[in-house]
């Protein structure tokens, strides 16, 4: 039998919970601590040690994960138990801001702890799972030693480089494009109910939509890193004429168009700079 390291879990929300959970599953010694001592009684049950301060959990193990709701809550927790972290290696799975990813690790280095930040790209019925999706920045060397363990949450893991603020730049523009495609498809249904079509009308083709995204980032992408701004596919132009028709149905059916009005403002910025044949990556330079 293989020893597993010890892990200290802080956080308990759905996401810290699911990751002291497969930590147990994948027969790591798992302390655990939460705020609200409650939510830890399954965990309990299956073996964890609830730990009664954050200090002594920490205390407990040389991985510490904390996944918590952002970074002033990590600080809110660990701040009061930081000499226990010393010598210790500290994995923030916490979503947040580059910067302050980057401040963290720098807190942490100060008081003599090795720091690893991290984001989780997937929900939590995928953690444990091949599903996961989990991206890590930081020193290398610190991924590659704490890598068996951190495999326990499953999935795909992604090292991104030395850059601590790296996961979390990642995070935010992946959150970005999703959140705001999510705004997207809301509005898309509210118009469509405007104009009497109901949900499941318009769910198979606002499916199709969504299946066009994969080549339209991968075009985007490659046009970006080469440089190229050409309209041989679709212009600026011609969006900008799509969204102001959807401006003006929104409008006239009573409809909120805050969103799309921003989006119009920003792709007639190019066509008033004289851009409204060029392909949509132009518009990364009125940004
Ligand atoms: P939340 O983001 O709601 O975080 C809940 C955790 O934060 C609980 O442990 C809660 O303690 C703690 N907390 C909140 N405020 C305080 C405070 N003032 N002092 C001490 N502890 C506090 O839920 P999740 O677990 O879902 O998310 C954790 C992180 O994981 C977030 O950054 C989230 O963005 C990220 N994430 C979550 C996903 C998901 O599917 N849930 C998917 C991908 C990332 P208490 O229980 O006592 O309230």
């Amino acid at each position: 039998m293989t020893t597993r390291t010890t892990v200290t879990v802080l956080g308990l929300g759905p996401m810290g919970h699911a990751l002291a959970e497969a930590f147990l599953t994948n027969g790591h010694p798992t302390t655990v601590w939460n705020r609200t001592p409650g939510k830890a009684a399954g965990l309990v049950t299956r073996g964890a040690r609830l730990a009664a301060t954050a200090a002594d959990a920490v205390a407990a193990s040389d991985l510490v994960i904390v996944c918590v709701q952002d970074y002033e809550v990590v600080h809110r927790i660990l701040d009061p138990a930081v000499d226990a972290l010393r010598g210790r290696t500290l994995v923030n799975l916490t979503a947040g801001a580059p910067d302050a990813a980057r401040k963290t690790a720098a807190w942490a280095a100060e008081h003599g702890a090795d720091y690893l930040d991290g984001a989780i790209m997937t929900p939590i019925e995928t953690i444990n799972t091949p599903d996961a999706v989990l991206l890590y920045s930081g020193p290398a060397e610190l991924y590659e030693r704490h890598r068996p363990a951190l495999d326990a949450l499953g999935g795909t893991a992604t090292f991104l480089g030395t850059d601590p603020g790296r996961a979390a730049a990642h995070e935010v523009a992946l959150l970005d494009l999703f959140w705001t495609s999510v705004a997207g498809m809301v509005h898309a249904f509210a118009l469509a109910r405007a104009e009497n079509i109901s949900g499941a009308e318009l769910a198979p083709l606002a499916k199709g939509i969504g299946q066009l995204l994969p080549s339209v980032i991968d075009d985007h992408a490659a046009r970006l890193d080469a440089g190229r701004f050409d309209g041989d596919l679709s212009t600026i132009a011609s969006a900008a004429s799509a969204l102001a028709h959807i401006v003006e149905t929104a409008e006239t059916d009573g409809v909120d168009a805050g969103v799309q009005r921003a989006a119009l403002a920003l792709f007639r910025r190019a066509v008033d700079a004289g851009q409204g044949g060029d392909g949509i990556a132009r518009l990364a330079q009125h940004l």
